[in-house]
């Protein structure tokens, strides 16, 4: 429904022209001037040859499998350092019928990934009545394809609120996979030299796991930080724009990696810092399934609305410590997120 609404919307702006079925073969390169003029398309089960587009900015958003550090490479410029966090993550989703009434009446629940297994899921309402509901492992932890192990899988989760409603809720879809193997950052700020006239952006630049929920919204701050330096004129645009949307995508990497390093057997450095935030976050999690002020300050932090210091304000802090003083035993049952949607 979302993207729906953003499609018809963006094909409102009369300056917007959509080609379907359209591949970028590569950028048009003018060496002498050491700038992008443009790009060669190819039109899919079309044997012509490829058309030109030409323009003053093409801007990469072809997402993760990107192409442009090779084409960058090929034009004899150097290419971007990357940064890879493995973290081999495979989803299952599944829409269910969805009666208003299941799930205390709320609209969505998160469990995120804890020890001792690491396993998480989500179940979030849709239009048209609908569930659609994921879960998901770390590191080659598969969840089962088949209806039962589906199932068995939901149970298997430190809280019961995913199966509870899918026990009994009658499936829409097919189960279906998804695999993600790792967060993977391309540093083109650190380049010292660029073609004019192009920009990479989205996921092509940052592409995170995705159980963080963040990519969208990134992208969407750093078309902010585009329109922001395209204000101030063209000169050194590419420096411009890559090191303020570095900027920005410091906080969800943070947010992303710092998480995924919860895993013992995620591979990456753990700085002090790293492990205090990670110590934190999970006892904020524990205190968040009864609390939503704590649930919805997460969220508002994992979806950039306010920065991640937010959560060490102490109101939040005391509101962590007051829900991390039940017995123990009661603690480890209950290690989820469960953030009500209103
Ligand atoms: C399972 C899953 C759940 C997610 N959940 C969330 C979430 O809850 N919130 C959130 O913010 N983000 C979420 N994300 C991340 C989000 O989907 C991405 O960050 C976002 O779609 C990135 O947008 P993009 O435009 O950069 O790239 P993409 O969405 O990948 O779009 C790239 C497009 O370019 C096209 N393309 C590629 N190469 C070419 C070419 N040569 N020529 C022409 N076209 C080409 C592709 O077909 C594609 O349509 C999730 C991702 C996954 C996988």
């Amino acid at each position: 429904m979302l993207e729906t609404g953003v499609r018809r919307r963006l094909l409102q702006l009369a300056n917007v022209r959509l080609r379907e079925r359209c591949d970028v073969v590569a950028p048009i390169f003018d060496r002498e001037r050491g700038r992008v003029t443009g790009v060669r398309v190819k039109a899919r089960g079309d044997a012509k040859d490829a058309d030109v587009i030409e323009a003053d900015l093409v801007v990469d958003a072809s997402g993760r499998g990107s192409q442009s550090p090779v084409w960058l490479a090929a034009l004899g410029y150097a290419r971007p350092r990357e940064e890879t966090v493995k973290v081999g993550i495979g989803y299952m989703t599944r829409l269910f019928r969805r009666q208003p009434a299941e799930l205390h009446g709320k609209t969505a629940a998160i469990i995120a990934a804890c020890e001792p297994d690491w396993r998480f899921g989500a179940i979030l309402a849709q239009e048209g009545d609908r569930w659609t509901v994921s879960l998901g492992g770390y590191l080659g932890d598969q969840v089962p394809g088949d209806e039962s192990g589906y199932l068995e899988f939901a149970r298997s989760l430190p809280t019961p609120e995913i199966y509870d409603v899918i026990a009994s809720a009658e499936p829409l879809s097919p189960i279906i996979p998804y695999q993600f193997g790792a967060n993977l950052r391309r540093h083109y700020e650190e380049l010292a030299q660029f073609p004019e006239g192009y920009l990479v952006y989205g996921d092509a630049m940052c592409s995170f796991n995705p159980v963080y929920g963040q990519g969208m919204t990134t992208a969407c701050v750093e078309s902010l930080a585009l329109r922001d330096c395209l204000a101030a004129g063209p000169r050194q645009l590419a420096k411009r724009f890559f090191r303020a949307a570095s900027r920005l995508i410091d906080i969800p990497w943070q947010i992303a990696v710092g998480s995924d390093l919860q895993h013992p057997r995620v591979e990456g450095k753990r700085p002090a810092q790293v492990r205090f935030v990670n110590w934190y976050i999970a006892n904020l999690f524990r205190a968040a399934q009864h609390d939503t002020t704590l649930a919805a300050s997460f969220l508002e932090v994992a979806n950039l609305m306010r920065q991640p210091s937010a959560l060490l304000d102490p109101r939040i802090a005391l509101r962590v410590w007051r829900g991390n003083r039940a017995p123990a035993s009661a603690v480890k049952e209950r290690r989820s997120l469960a953030a009500a949607a209103k």
